[in-house]
């Protein structure tokens, strides 16, 4: 876990920063009121396959939320098509699909879409044979990713990076943020974020994700970002795709307003929000749906 965990940001925290960076995410429409249940059993029927997040859906960190295998088995029984949708950027999606198996979920490598791979495609698109430096876990290959890539941390001097690739925190502190602002100040380059979440539910509370940082950059350099992973539409289209159902024939199936359910919304999908885990756990989430006018579809309280 980062040091920069330590920052404690809390749902209403994390909530406000949401509102404050709304222009930067996309917009979408909203059903005027939202279907209530226990689970995702009692709202299944409406949709033909589901899109699902990660973090606060399957799994809290490292542990999976109850029931909700036995809950991915009974949709399959009943024919609806899964496909898991995760911001998780710092490791390769092998490593994301090996996780789930090992907590025992069956999701196929082809069930499994992460912003990192998104990320990865839209390199040539932003910066072809650029040098790129990487945000990045401990001990990341890079292996996955076909293009020049330098560790960052590994770099003290930063004038030879033609772009910028943020994929993880776990070694981010506020002095090296620092310096990427003096760096975006003084020679402006892209910067691609593979994972736009301001924080991720853990067992301990709310880890600082990639996002937090990037609209910081955003705020004080002015420069505009590139963004893959919810809730930007290139995401929940990819895992879509994967389902071979159009979008109205899915739901997203999350714990945020601001990434699952936005972007489930933004990208023609129905809406799933489980409160019980992940970011909302234990807070009534009316007053956030109100203040943000971001509404699911359904609102159930575990997967
Ligand atoms: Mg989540």
């Amino acid at each position: 876990m980062s040091d920069v965990a330590d920052l404690g940001l809390s749902t209403d925290d994390a909530f406000a920063r949401y509102e404050a960076v709304r222009p930067r995410l996309p917009t979408a429409s909203f059903p005027k009121a939202s279907q209530h249940g226990q689970s995702l059993a009692d709202v299944a029927d409406r949709w033909d396959g589901f899109v699902l997040d990660a973090f606060g859906v399957l799994n809290v960190g490292d542990t999976p939320i109850p029931g909700a295998v036995a809950r991915m088995a009974d949709l399959r029984r009943m024919g609806k098509r899964l496909c898991v949708l995760t911001n998780a950027a710092s490791y390769p999606r092998a490593e994301a699909l090996a996780k789930y198996r090992r907590l025992g979920f069956d999701f196929t490598a082809d069930e499994v879409v992460s912003s990192r791979d998104i990320a990865a495609a839209a390199l040539p698109r932003i910066a072809d044979g650029a040098r790129w430096g990487a945000i990045a876990a401990a001990g990341d290959s890079f292996a996955d990713i076909p293009t020049k890539i330098t560790d960052l941390h590994d770099t003290a001097d930063w004038s030879g990076i033609d772009a910028f690739l943020y994929l993880s925190t776990a070694r981010w502190t506020p002095s090296l943020h620092a310096k990427l602002l003096r760096e975006m100040d003084r020679n402006p380059r892209p910067l691609l974020v593979a994972n736009p979440d301001l924080v991720a539910p853990r067992e301990g509370g709310l880890s600082i994700e990639p996002g937090f940082w990037a609209h910081d950059v955003a705020d004080r350099t002015g420069a505009t970002l590139h963004w893959c992973g919810k809730p930007f539409p290139d995401a929940h289209l990819e895992a879509a795709a994967r389902t071979g159902l159009a979008p109205h024939r899915l739901a997203m199936v999350g714990d945020t307003l601001h990434t699952d359910t936005l972007g489930g919304r933004a990208s023609g999908m129905g809406t799933i929000l489980i409160t019980a885990h992940g970011l909302f756990a234990g807070r009534d989430t009316a007053p956030f749906i109100a203040a943000s006018g971001i509404i699911p579809d359904a609102i159930v309280t575990t997967t």
